[in-house]
Parts: structure tokens; C-alpha cells; sequence
């Protein structure tokens, strides 16, 4: 029912901005991470992002 293989826009983790600590859900894409619901980069126009350890 929810099965999110073809949608492209279910988060695999929780990302952190590496400037400005935003958090985002992502999706991990090659060697970085996508925001899900922006272009690639953060609102402040950095696109470095860390894994957050959320529980
Ligand atoms: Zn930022």
C-alpha cells in the first residue's frame, strides 16, 4: 500500500545541514545525500550534509 520503490520521495535517513544545522529527511544519492523537497541544497545554499542519529 505504501510501498515506496517507485515514488522516489520516501527519506532513507535524517540529514543535517553542514553550515547551518537545518535538518532535512534525505535520500542517500551516490556519494552525498538529496534533501527531499529541495534542488540539492540547503535553504542557506550550502550542499554538504551529515547523518543525524535520530531514534
Ligand atoms: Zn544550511
Amino acid at each position: 500500500m505504501d510501498d515506496d520503490s517507485d515514488t522516489g520521495g520516501s527519506p532513507d535517513v535524517i540529514v543535517g545541514c553542514t553550515d547551518c544545522n537545518s535538518t532535512y529527511p534525505a535520500q542517500r544519492a551516490g556519494d552525498g545525500f538529496r534533501p527531499i523537497g529541495t534542488d540539492g541544497t540547503c535553504d542557506c545554499g550550502n550542499d554538504e550534509f551529515e547523518t543525524i542519529d535520530a531514534d
